[in-house]
């Protein structure tokens, strides 16, 4: 513990509590979701969007708290690993650069920075938000796949390679998600898994092999 942590001890992400930045209570709430599909990619997630890591993920991306990724990445590093998946490299979810602005942080990309870390893989940079969307809140899930069409363009000079880990916070209907894979096989790569630290909604489940 450092001498800055002991003058001001970190709270929980989760709870509020002081002494950790996400505590073991808060940690032992997590029930990691099995493994569901989408556009017949799995989705990986450390959680369900409620609770503790609700209160995280709004502390870590509004507060902000950007140092909160390091804390909420091992458990979306060991759903990864129990599920088995092989991918050769992680990249993430772009935000719009008025919105990083705002926020300071891409919060995708910090949790895929501490993922790649913990998976000992690449983290590879491409996709780009080329148009700005409006807000998903209230949209049904056709609505927002309308809103998201062409949203997402990999503007990278080396293509994407295959297999590629694609991380996000919160997964709620997988426009999002969807959107920026097709962005990715459209510029000759593909996705091995979606990451992300929780799901709003249940998804078909798949057996991964
Ligand atoms: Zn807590």
């Amino acid at each position: 513990m450092s001498l800055l942590d002991l003058l001001f001890p970190p709270r929980c992400g989760g709870c509020g509590a002081y002494g950790a930045a996400w505590c073991a209570a808060c940690a032992g709430t997590l029930r990691p979701p099995a493994v569901s599909t989408l556009a017949g990619i799995p989705l990986l997630a450390a959680g369900r969007f409620d609770g503790r890591l609700q209160q995280a993920i709004h502390s870590y991306k509004y507060r902000p708290r950007p140092q909160l990724a390091s804390v909420l990445a091992p458990p979306l590093a060991r759903a990864i690993a129990t599920a088995g998946v092989s991918l050769s490299a992680l990249t993430f979810v772009p935000l719009h650069p008025r919105r990083q602005r705002e926020r300071g942080f891409n919060q995708a990309q910090r949790l895929a920075a501490q993922l790649a870390g913990a998976l000992g893989i690449p983290l590879v940079s491409g996709l780009t938000r080329v148009r700005a969307t409006p807000a998903q809140v209230g949209l049904s899930q056709a609505e927002r796949r309308a809103n998201l069409a062409g949203a997402f363009q990999w503007t990278a000079s080396q293509p994407p390679g295959d297999r590629l880990g694609l991380v996000d916070d919160v997964c709620t209907t997988g426009a999002t998600l969807t959107a920026a894979a097709e962005a990715v096989a459209e510029a000759g790569g593909s996705i091995g898994a979606f990451l992300v630290l929780a799901v709003a909604q249940t998804l078909p489940a798949v057996a991964v092999t």
